[in-house]
């Protein structure tokens, strides 16, 4: 395990376990309909709807995920750099992106991800 990027803990939506790696110095999640600060729990157990497009999967991390050291807590990479995040380059097509994003995602709005168990292991 290397020094930033731990550990550890399972995270579940779907009733069962999943383990996640989970940026240590991450923020916390808050409580429901509170801002989202970026904890990253949610997208780290599954990918959102259009999240599901960009990793062609319905389980674990999603590849559109970027963790932001200076702000110590994920953002979407489709909001936040969405040409390095699908490789597009024409900027029709990134207003586009973001904008989608932005609606699919409800960014702004509070977190609505159910609460995500957090345990510690030790590695
Ligand atoms: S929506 Fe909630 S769980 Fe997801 S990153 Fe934001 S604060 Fe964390
Ligand atoms: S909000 Fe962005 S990073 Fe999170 S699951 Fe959706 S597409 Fe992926």
């Amino acid at each position: 395990m290397s020094d930033d990027a731990s550990t550890g803990p399972p995270a579940s939506s779907t009733g069962d376990w999943q383990p996640v790696q989970w940026r240590v110095g991450a923020p916390p999640q808050p409580a429901w309909g509170e801002p989202c600060n970026g904890c990253g729990l949610c997208c780290l157990a599954e990918p959102c709807p259009v999240g599901m497009i960009v990793s062609r999967k319905r389980r674990g991390p999603c590849d559109a995920l970027r963790w932001d050291d200076d702000g110590r807590r994920y953002r979407c990479g489709l909001l936040s750099d969405p040409a390095e995040t699908t490789g597009l380059r024409r900027p029709w097509a990134l207003r586009w992106v973001k904008a989608l994003a932005r609606r699919w995602i409800a960014a702004g709005q509070g977190c609505d991800a159910q609460p995500i168990q957090v345990r510690e292991i030790d590695a």
